[in-house]
């Protein structure tokens, strides 16, 4: 469903991938831990095409999303077709703070998808009950606990019906007793459905509890993959080892 060849990232000086290989197959659940600045965000926002690697190539449901190997040729309204089969959860919500919850979960539906206003309203009421926010529908962002609008931002992303989620520590600005709210919506989901879903995370034990691999990212590459309770409980390399005895 989602693969990297050979991809690079710099930022000046800084090497943030380095010829990263990764694989992600459909319906799979993957989470990527790591130490801070590894480049785990980065892998994330490239697939939201809100970054752009110098090298390589990642393809999405096997068409290109980036192809930046020699001779390759960008086509932007491909790309956006691609793009489009991606969802994402932010750290910090991103909701529109001016609009309600309603109009948060409908605009892209309505702007992006050209879906008429009464079904993506319909849509949008499904998914804010799925969420357990019904009752929230005309309030405005502000109006809602961290918990509750990170929820709005999660069916704001299905409502685009995506066939991949991926979450950035969606849970880490969060007041330690608002997460729980948070990883029950997104168990639900993994449960629920066949999305294939990529997360980055510092929350151990919800990885392990919903992952089928976890990959250890440390300095741009993949360091160690496995299934969680190999990763997490028996861990093989030293980085790995290391980097759990601090965060467990
Ligand atoms: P964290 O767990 O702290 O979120 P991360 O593993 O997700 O870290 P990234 O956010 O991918 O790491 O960042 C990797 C490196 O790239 C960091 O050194 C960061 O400062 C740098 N970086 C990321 N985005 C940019 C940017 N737009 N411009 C310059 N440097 C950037």
């Amino acid at each position: 469903m989602i693969s990297f060849s050979d991809v690079g990232k710099s930022f000046g000086d800084n090497h943030v991938l380095r010829e990263l290989d990764l694989t992600v197959a459909a319906g799979e659940r993957v989470s990527i831990i790591g130490p801070s600045g590894s480049g785990k965000t980065t892998i994330l926002r490239l697939l939201m095409t809100l970054e752009s690697p110098d090298t390589g190539l990642i393809e999405v449901g096997g068409k290109p999303l980036w192809d930046r190997r020699e001779g390759a040729r960008f086509d932007a309204k491909e790309q956006a077709q691609v793009r489009r089969r991606i969802g994402m959860v932010f750290q910090h919500f991103n909701l529109f703070p001016h609009m309600a919850v309603l109009d948060n979960v409908t605009l892209s539906p309505v702007q992006v998808l050209g879906m008429s206003h009464d079904e993506a309203e319909q849509r949008a009421v499904e998914l804010l009950q799925l969420v357990g926010l019904d009752k929230h529908m005309s309030h405005k962002p502000g109006q809602l606990s961290g918990g509750q609008q990170q929820r709005v931002a999660i069916a704001r992303a299905l409502a685009m019906r995506p066939d991949v989620m991926l979450f950035d520590e969606v849970t880490s600005a969060l007041d330690p007793e608002l997460i729980g709210e948070v990883l029950a919506v997104i168990r639900d989901l993994a449960h629920s459905t066949a999305m294939t879903m990529l997360l980055v995370t510092h929350e151990m034990r919800f990885a392990e509890e919903i992952s089928d691999r976890v990959l250890m990212f440390d300095s741009g590459s993949v360091i160690e993959s496995g299934p969680p309770s190999q990763l997490l409980q028996d861990p093989q390399h030293e980085r790995t080892q290391r980097f759990l005895k601090a965060v467990l």
